[in-house]
C-alpha cells in the first residue's frame, strides 16, 4: 500500500485524488491519507504529487512514521 506523509500537510492540491482508479484518499485533520486496504498498490498517484508527500509503504521510514496515522484516518469513514 501506499503512504501519505508529512509534505502533504495543508497541501491543497488534490491531483492524487483525481487519478486514484479506486478512490482510496480520504480527509485527514489537515492533510489527505490513503485506506490502506482499499489501496491497490497500483502507483499512479506517487508521480503526481505535487510536494512528493506519497510514498511506498516498502520505504521503511514511512511506513513507521505515518502507515498508523493514514489507516486511522482512513477508517474513521
Ligand atoms: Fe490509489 Fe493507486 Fe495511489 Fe493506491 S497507489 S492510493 S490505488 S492511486
Amino acid at each position: 500500500t501506499y503512504v501519505v506523509g508529512e509534505a502533504c500537510i495543508k497541501c491543497k492540491y488534490m491531483d492524487c485524488v483525481e487519478v486514484c482508479p479506486v478512490d482510496c484518499f480520504y480527509e485527514g485533520e489537515n492533510m489527505l491519507v490513503i485506506h490502506p486496504d482499499e489501496c491497490i498498490d497500483c502507483g499512479v498517484c506517487e508521480p503526481e504529487c505535487p510536494a512528493e508527500a506519497i510514498k511506498p509503504d516498502t520505504e521503511a521510514d514511512a511506513a513507521e512514521k505515518w502507515g498508523e496515522l493514514n489507516r486511522e484516518y482512513a477508517t474513521l469513514w
